[in-house]
């Protein structure tokens, strides 16, 4: 199915605006909610078909609502050709100068979501990831939002993209910084996993965060989540592998053997998990991070 001809036939059933294409907006002369953004990474398919099941299923209520939502198709050139991004990464290109389609788009989504008080944008890893989990700047009121969410308790601590927290460059931390949005970034599960979970968590973590920024009616309440904190990095050099059947939380003990170069065994210094193992080749600069809590 083609997604962007399935966001156009949704659209065109629902009393909506499009202040940018690909993207409605429900409620428009309503006081803003919640922006939904889902395939900034035109390879993570799975959250836009879930972003639209939970549109179709809700139309209704979103039209009627007190506050405005907005569902957008983050990247749609890329969606249409099922591939990461067009020249430059888009999530690395907010507040970004430049011409390239991907930096273009990101100047059309911040223009769409400046007003809104809530973002939630939805992403999926490549490798594959044991659990759903948040990653976004932190503040105190990013994690009250994130622990509304339901299902996804995990949230890896991260630091600013640009290592530079004055120059945001993921959508999430620009609209924190530029507007001061509660904006989140919640990773669903990964590209080549199991595609029903995905749209259930998708799913659930949109009602959640559009019933807790008074969209929909109800109240969600706040689940504990884990914090963890990466503490050692592994190297992405061209001769070091990672240990195969790793994935995305998988738990390790301390000493146990997570990569090697040539005759060097290179080993978890902490008990802990492994976050985002690199199986596919990379010019990242690391092939795996270990993290505690
Ligand atoms: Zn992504």
């Amino acid at each position: 199915m083609d997604l962007l001809d399935a966001f156009e036939r949704v659209s065109t059933k629902c009393r909506v605006v499009s202040p940018i294409p690909f993207c409605m907006t429900f409620a428009a002369d309503k006081p803003t909610g919640l922006f939904v953004s889902a395939g900034i990474h035109g390879d993570e398919q799975t959250n836009i078909a879930a972003m639209l099941d939970f549109v179709s299923s809700h139309r209704e209520q979103l039209e009627a609502a007190p506050y405005s939502s907005s569902f957008a198709i983050g990247n749609p050139e890329t969606v249409r050709e099922n591939r990461r991004y067009k020249v430059v990464d888009m999530n690395r290109s907010f507040g970004v100068e430049g011409l390239a389609q991907d930096v273009l788009r990101a100047k059309e989504l911040v223009y769409a979501a400046r007003k809104f008080p809530y973002i939630l944008d939805l992403h999926q890893t490549i490798e594959p990831t044991l659990r759903p989990f948040g990653i976004f700047p932190q503040t105190p009121t990013t994690e009250e939002f994130f622990s509304h969410l339901g299902s996804i308790t995990d949230l890896i601590v991260s630091t600013s993209m640009s290592g530079d927290a004055s120059k945001p460059v993921c959508f999430d931390e620009y609209m924190l910084h530029t507007f001061s949005a509660c904006a989140i970034t919640v990773e669903t599960g990964s590209i080549k996993g199991e595609q029903q979970s995905v749209v259930a968590c998708a799913c659930e973590a949109m009602k959640n965060a559009l019933t807790y920024a008074k969209v929909l009616d109800g109240t969600v309440s706040a689940v504990p989540f884990r914090r963890w904190h990466q503490v050692q990095f592994v190297h992405n050099h061209a001769d070091t592998k990672i240990v195969s059947g790793l994935q995305n939380f998988t738990q390790v003990s301390e000493g146990e053997e997570i990569a090697y170069r040539e005759s060097e065994k290179i080993r978890s210094e902490h008990k802990g998990i492994v976050l985002f193992p690199k199986y596919v080749p990379t010019t990242d600069r690391y092939l795996a991070r270990i993290a505690i809590q």
